[in-house]
């Protein structure tokens, strides 16, 4: 393992090109308003570029998508093959956001050079598998793929095989090497060719991220690391609110009230809770919307792309929502209910201040949670101020919030007693509830469907 050279990191850059970008992908970052490089490109495109492996740590919005699709676009445009590069993601969401990205950077590429029609293909769980079949016989250059059904191709798609990968790249690897995606991550190992570049990216640096590196990378890999180990960027402010658990409903909405111009994101413990909040957010007449791991794919699809055309301004999620997404515009993170691994904390409020800009981070503590908080402290190295609220203030908004609350479970209630009596009938197990939270045109299209 190298050290990054000194002259890289004292090297000051001021574009692209200085990276040693080709024309073509500078307009195409152009064309995508990346005027400058990020930090993560910076130092990681021109060592990719001349042929080192990579093990990149980098915060979620560090740019650290162009910081490896960059150089796997400027080999294919010099020698454009099927199957040159596979990017490996654990969350279909962060796989669907890698391969726009690459289509982004890659339309440029079309526009310029007719030659080389860069193609990305995806292949998540969740999606038509037929489809991706049909994508597969049409030899793409770039798979995006979560692992499990990258596997099920290579075992089940007749005569699709990674032997001819030049690119092999493991996103979040620190989420790879969960057991559920761990038998797979070794099967592909296996089957892709040794001769190739790797590029590890993961926000952490785990013993398994460590144990996977030794593995898969060559001797001339160069580790990148673009912020201390558990930092959080100077854009971020961050606060906490102590207060009674009895009003953090209150806390919340009076938070949301205030910054009513902002997008936010609430983090709460359990799928069920953010169905809940939402709900009664919503009764308030807020712009809420709920996303958790318990909604099929095409819904939380659907609730990602009405949140991102700010058609609702708070996203509700639990930690599935807090890594990978790519959500451009996040100024506000509320943590509603506080992560109780800490390392949680780091992604979740990662999903504000990217890219430069500026950000809020709001923790509700309450006595029960305040062991958590002690811990996330602890990790980042310092205590974070308080914010100075009147009480008082905060509870003119009671009555209001405890009518939106009741008026929200008895639709619950109903939205259960529906699905109960349904429930023999089909599958279709929360479509009472979807018609409370407002999102009525996923089940036209599911009406569409039939
Ligand atoms: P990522 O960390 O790869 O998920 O990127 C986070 C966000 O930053 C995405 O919306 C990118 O489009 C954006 N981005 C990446 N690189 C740059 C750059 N050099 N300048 C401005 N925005 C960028």
């Amino acid at each position: 393992m190298q050290p990054l050279s000194q002259t890289h990191k004292d090297k000051l850059v001021d574009t692209f090109k200085d990276l040693g970008v080709c024309d073509q992908l500078v307009e195409a970052c152009e064309n995508l308003g990346w005027k400058i490089p990020s930090k993560i490109q910076a130092e990681a495109i021109p060592q990719a570029l001349d042929g080192k492996d990579l093990i990149g740590l980098a915060q979620t919005g560090s740019g650290k998508t162009g910081a490896f699709a960059l150089p796997i676009l400027q080999a294919l445009l010099n020698s454009p093959k099927a199957f040159f590069a596979c990017v490996l993601s654990p969350t279909r969401e962060l796989a669907i956001q890698i391969h726009e990205q690459f289509e982004a950077l890659g339309s440029g590429i079309g526009v310029k050079c007719a030659v080389v029609r860069f193609w990305p293909k995806l292949l998540v769980g969740g999606v038509n598998m037929k489809e991706q079949i049909k994508n597969l016989e049409a030899q793409p250059h770039i798979i995006v793929a979560t692992p499990g059904r990258l596997v099920d191709h290579l075992c089940n798609t007749k005569g699709f095989s990674l032997r001819t990968l030049k690119y092999l790249v493991l996103d979040e690897a620190d989420k790879l090497l969960n057991e559920e995606f761990e038998k797979s991550i070794d099967e592909i190992l296996n089957v892709v060719p040794r001769e190739r570049s790797t590029y590890l990216f993961s926000a952490t640096m785990t013993k398994k991220v460590k144990k996977l590196q030794r593995a898969c990378l060559r001797s001339n890999a160069v580790k990148i690391e673009v912020a201390s180990k558990y930092s959080t960027v100077d854009t971020l402010k961050q606060h906490y609110c102590f207060l009674p658990a009895k009003y953090k409903d209150c806390y919340l909405v009076y938070f949301l009230i205030e910054k009513s111009g902002f997008s936010s994101m609430v983090f709460v413990r359990t799928c069920d809770s953010t169905s809940f909040v939402a709900l009664f957010l919503r009764n308030l007449g807020l712009r809420a919307i709920p996303i958790n791991g318990k909604m099929t794919q095409s819904k939380r699809l659907g609730a990602l792309r009405r949140f991102k055309a700010g058609e609702c301004n708070i996203l509700v999620c639990t930690d599935v929502a807090s890594r990978g997404l790519d959500i451009p515009s996040v100024d506000m993170v509320i943590n509603y209910d506080i992560p109780e691994n800490p390392k949680d904390y780091i992604h979740r409020v990662g999903r504000t201040a990217r890219a430069g800009r500026s950000g809020v981070a709001i923790s509700l503590v309450s006595q029960y949670q305040l062991q958590f908080f002690l811990q996330i402290e602890k990790l980042l190295g310092k205590k974070l101020p308080d914010i100075p609220i009147q009480e008082e203030e905060v509870l003119l908004l009671m009555e209001r919030v405890t009518e939106a609350k009741r008026i929200s479970l008895l639709k619950i209630k109903e939205s259960e007693g529906k699905n109960s009596k349904r429930r023999g009938r089909d599958d279709d197990d929360d479509e009472g509830m979807d018609k409370y939270l407002g999102m009525k045109n996923v089940k036209s299209h599911k009406k569409m469907r039939k």
